[in-house]
């Protein structure tokens, strides 16, 4: 039974990855925590902090180590300074802990390489301890993608033990839910997130307003962005001069796609920079939603509450993917990230443009079958290339599963969403790690540094 809710799927926080970044944070607050509360806090001297899997093989370029140093010093994803965040450096800071001296360094991080047996290939274990190296308090976190987080003996965050009014745990039974309820699917969401989260209509609506906000500002500032971007790479922003291009392009059939391209590549550069984006499942993928959102409202000028609705749809076929497949790079490499976003984008763009039910359906599956096997190889580590084109590309295809979906009957469809996201599990198992965020193989290897 699926009890996310929209709110754990779509997260405001620093970029530029959402398992490397926003799931160490509250993972490393979450330690701060426990220490708070642990009777041998006075005792404390350190945090050792050790990475495994590929938090240790591309946590540098993801900004982990800086995330995690953040977190122990008490900052959240949602309204930490991502300014801040950036100048953390690698020197010792003291943990907000009262009448204790504790100390930890992004400088000091063991990164542990090769192959483990942990449950999830994004692992840290934080220790505390004291003056002679003895452990005072231990605990072992999952980041398993999107910015969700899971320690060790417990549940994976968002996990409610409350069920919610139309419970479901597949595309079939959902269409049952809304075809027993009378209701649409966005209505459908709604009740859900009421029973799941307590929340009033109203609040629900003022939250996913405040997301589309943040996605829209992510877009503006891209839009504006100049310079490098950090990192060893040396990657030039590429976003305004589309977006110039886009304009003086305005009469020719390429504008269309060039204003999408340059919204895409503005939120991605934005979240590359490590600003303040928005998880779509996850922060690498953080550019496609942004991209067909600001479409929406700017060029469509659809209406605040069919964005509103355009987003439940979309939150989901990401709930779908998460319960089913995995929405995690280091899981399902690139197809759990931009697949995922390009899936969700189709559904929103399909729902928005009056599809019925089987044809958001349809989007989704489209979108997802046509990223099936994509690697997941970012070059140095850092979420840029093949990242920033990649997010507008998700973008490009949604756009078309959301037309080969309206164009067609959707009684002809012959794969169902709920067969090719077991196709999508089972490709992602399948497939070498290697090319799951660890940057050893693929593309990764294609550029030397300088
Ligand atoms: S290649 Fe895809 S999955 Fe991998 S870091 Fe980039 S956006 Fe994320």
């Amino acid at each position: 039974m699926i009890t996310t809710s929209v709110f754990d799927l779509f997260k405001v926080g620093p970029g530029p990855s959402s398992s490397h970044t926003i799931g160490p944070m509250k993972a490393a607050y979450d330690f701060l925590l426990e220490i708070r509360n642990s009777a041998d806090a006075a005792r404390g001297r350190k945090v050792e902090i050790h990475l495994f899997g590929s938090l240790s093989a591309t946590g540098k370029g993801h900004g982990t180590d800086r995330a995690i140093v953040g977190g122990l010093l008490g900052w959240l994803p949602d309204t930490c300074d991502p300014k801040a965040l950036l100048e953390l450096g690698n020197d010792a800071h003291t943990l907000p802990v009262s009448d204790a001296s504790i100390t930890t360094a992004a400088g000091e991080i063991i990164y542990h390489r090769g192959k483990t047996d942990f449950p999830h290939p994004n692992t840290m274990i934080l220790k505390l301890t004291d003056g002679a190296g003895n452990i005072l308090l231990e605990h072992e976190y999952y980041s398993v993608g999107g910015g969700f987080i899971q320690r060790k003996g417990r549940p994976v965050e968002g996990t409610r033990d409350t069920e919610p009014r139309f419970p479901y745990e597949n595309m079939e039974s959902l269409k049952k839910q809304l075809a027993a309820s009378g209701l649409s699917l966005p209505k459908l969401m709604i009740e859900n997130e009421k029973s799941l989260t307590g929340l009033s209509e109203r609040e629900i609506n003022h939250r996913l307003d405040f997301i589309l906000e943040a996605m829209e500002k992510a877009v503006k500032r891209g839009l504006r962005g100049k310079g490098l971007l950090p990192g060893t790479i040396r990657l030039q922003r590429k976003a305004p001069k589309v977006y110039e291009q886009a304009k003086s392009h305005s009469l020719t059939s390429d504008s269309f796609l060039m204003f999408l391209n340059a919204y895409c590549l503005a939120a991605s550069e934005e979240n590359a920079a490590g600003s303040i984006v928005v998880t779509a499942p996850t922060s690498g993928a953080s550019g496609v939603f942004p991209g067909l959102t600001y479409l929406m409202k700017h060029h469509f000028h659809y209406s605040p509450q069919k964005m509103r609705d355009g987003l439940l749809v979309a939150a989901a076929v990401g709930f779908l993917v998460k319960h089913i497949a995995s929405i995690s790079g280091a899981e399902m490499g690139c197809m759990g990230e931009i697949g995922t976003a390009s899936a969700m984008g189709a559904a929103m763009l399909t729902y928005a443009a009056g599809g019925a039910a089987a044809q958001v359906e349809a989007a989704a599956e489209i979108g997802i079958e046509h990223h099936l096997g994509m690697t997941c190889d970012p070059i140095g580590g850092y979420v840029q290339i093949p990242c920033i084109e990649r997010n507008a590309m998700g973008a490009v295809k949604a756009y078309n599963a959301y037309l080969l979906a309206m164009a067609s009957d959707p009684s002809y469809q012959k794969i169902s969403l709920d067969s090719v996201l077991k196709v999508m599990r089972a490709t992602g198992r399948d497939m070498s790690q290697k090319y799951k965020e660890t940057s050893e193989a693929g593309l990764a290897l294609s550029m030397t540094e300088c």
